[in-house]
């Protein structure tokens, strides 16, 4: 009886585990660099620097396209006004 009771509370802390691993790779807005239009000066140099073509000129501002962006960082390094968050 008490080798069920200590099956029991393994499976529920490996289901538990499990459960709070899977939650943390569901990426919430927050996990995405965007850019601050107020701060962004238009320079380009992150549209240059972006190896996967994720920020793109929309005819009034510069936006990263969620879909293309791997959230490697590199336009967040040369951006000049640290207008991207
Ligand atoms: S984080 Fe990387 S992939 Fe995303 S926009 Fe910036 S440079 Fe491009
Ligand atoms: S590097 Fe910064 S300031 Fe320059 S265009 Fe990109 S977001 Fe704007």
């Amino acid at each position: 009886m008490k080798s069920l009771f200590y099956k029991l509370l393994l499976i529920f802390f490996v289901l538990l585990i499990f459960i709070v691993g899977c939650k943390n790779k569901i990426n919430s807005p927050s996990d995405y660099f965007e850019i601050d239009d107020e701060s962004c000066i238009a320079c380009g140099k992150c549209y240059d620097v972006c190896p996967y073509n994720a920020i793109e000129f929309n005819g009034e501002k510069l936006i990263i396209i969620q879909t293309k962006c791997v959230q490697c960082g590199e336009c967040v390094a040369v951006c000049p006004t640290d207008a991207i968050h």
